[in-house]
């Protein structure tokens, strides 16, 4: 087949340094900052041209790297829904929210759009491998449009992902391999294995089309709905949120639109290195345990100190959310909208609860969450809300004393926390539980710094908690 190589046109974040190079590159060779790929030289267009039908990514070629129509590889990502809210909007006293569905794309989240047009680049330049990184759904992608274009692929995992997405790569026939604790060490060791073997990069931090595809969101909502006040992203390594702010920022200058919204990165209480870095706090990097259930685990986040400065410079926030409230958001959306989003999503919806209690947006303002990915990729969603519905005809006593034996079987933990954790109960009856655990010998207290009493599981109330939870699966 007719090879063209294509040349790749970058620019360092950092020093402005220009980069031309055939090869995928995401440092400068300069000052080690992070690469971007320059705009396409694209004819002014119209505001119109940004609203397309459904699975027509490729309706925004010009705006990426030259790769020719017959290398071009869909399988009907992009054109996703951005809809009105009908219910959702209503119960939170908001007049004008817009959610845009991810989960519509062909393997259920946003990362398609990258899938799209990396594989169509690894194909042009006629690779027979692909290598990629990902705590999950960029891994997802890579492997189903892999499959499609007949090119091997190889995912790197970290030992805690969510199982349907790990699920998702078995079935498009991947390659997997886990290392790790978090993506961090399984980029770095896919960033390692390239050099050794000639695969294509496609890990989504170590390979700039993955912020041209992602882009795209940004292009869509404009043509959808116009610029919206408030985008409300959730962030792991900070990229969905710089791509957009590139996708926009590039609108800006065509002329298509005058102003940019003002952008929210929403990330996980206790997990949260962009907002820690944004607000300038000492990021103190908290227990694996507690929170690795939301999958959006990332160590040190490529984009940190991008993403926070673009939440500044827009007039944003960087929220975090509490685990309980992501999970009761991820309710709400399902039963109001009829999307089931993965926790990640559903951050976004608890970020609007939140910035509307605060009095930060008007209830007339137009508010747009970007929904990333679906719940069924996260079976622990699945198992809360089947364990919710399976618990109740126990009691709703039990299912509390069970729920605090769960957190503290996790970390120990003082009364006012998991007061915070359980969500919607008071601290009295926190300590009336607590009391009754402790006379049943199935917790013990512990004195830790600041005199503060500290609960831990007992060897008898693991026991019982294992008993418990053989039930609720048997029933
Ligand atoms: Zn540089």
């Amino acid at each position: 087949m007719r090879l063209i190589k294509i040349i790749l046109e970058y620019k360092c974040s950092k020093c402005s340094n220009q980069v031309k190079s055939e090869k995928i590159e995401c440092i400068c060779p300069k000052c080690e900052g992070l690469l971007f790929i320059e705009p396409q030289k694209v004819e002014i267009i119209n505001i119109n041209e940004l609203k397309i039908e459904k699975g027509d990514f490729w309706k925004f070629h010009k705006f990426f790297p030259p790769i020719e129509k017959k290398f071009r590889i869909s399988l009907g990502e992009g054109g996703t829904n951005c809809i009105k809210s009908k219910n959702l909007g209503k119960a939170l006293g908001l007049n004008n929210l817009f959610l845009k569905d991810e989960t519509q794309n062909p393997t259920n989240s946003f990362k398609d759009r990258a899938g799209a047009l990396l594989v169509s680049h690894a194909k042009s330049q006629n690779y027979e491998k692909i290598i990629c990184a990902s705590a999950g759904n960029q891994g997802a992608s890579i492997a189903a449009y892999s499959s499609y274009a007949g090119i091997e692929c190889l995912n790197i995992i970290p030992k805690r992902i969510d199982e349907g997405k790990r699920a998702q790569m078995y079935a498009y026939d991947s390659v997997v391999e886990i290392k790790g604790d978090t993506v961090d060490e399984s980029i770095i060791y896919a960033e390692k294995k390239s050099k050794e073997v000639n695969f294509y990069q496609a890990t989504a931090e170590l390979n700039p089309l993955t912020i041209e595809a992602q882009k795209t969101i940004g292009y869509e909502i404009i043509g959808d709905i116009g610029v919206p006040d408030w985008l409300i992203v959730p962030m792991g390594s900070g990229g969905c949120l710089i791509s957009i702010w590139k996708g926009l920022n590039e609108l800006k200058e065509l002329g298509v639109i005058n102003e940019l919204p003002k952008m929210v990165g929403a990330q996980v209480e206790g997990w949260s290195p962009i907002v820690d870095k944004y607000s300038l706090k000492k990021h103190v990097e908290s227990s694996l345990k507690v929170t690795h259930t939301l999958g959006i685990l990332v160590k040190n986040p490529r984009y940190k100190d991008l993403a926070a400065k673009i939440i500044k410079a827009s007039n944003g926030e960087a929220i975090t959310i509490n685990e309980n409230l992501i999970l009761t958001a991820e309710r709400k959306l399902a039963r109001s909208e009829g999307i089931f989003a993965e926790p990640a999503s559903a951050l976004t919806v608890a970020s609007v609860e939140q910035l509307k209690d605060q009095n930060i947006i008007d209830k007339n303002e137009k508010i747009c969450c970007l929904i990333t990915g679906s719940g069924l990729k996260a079976p622990y969603v699945l198992q809360a809300l089947t364990h919710k519905s399976k618990t109740v005809g126990i009691g709703a006593l039990l299912s509390t004393k069970l729920k605090i034996l769960q957190l503290i079987e996790l970390d120990s933990m003082y009364g006012t926390q998991i007061q915070k954790n359980l969500g919607d109960i008071s601290l009295p009856a926190v300590y009336q539980h607590l009391s009754e655990l402790e006379i049943r010998d199935l917790i013990a207290r512990e004195k830790k710094q600041e005199k503060r009493i500290y609960y831990n599981i007992t060897p008898k109330g693991k026991k019982v908690l294992e008993a418990i939870q053989t039930l609720v699966d048997l029933f």
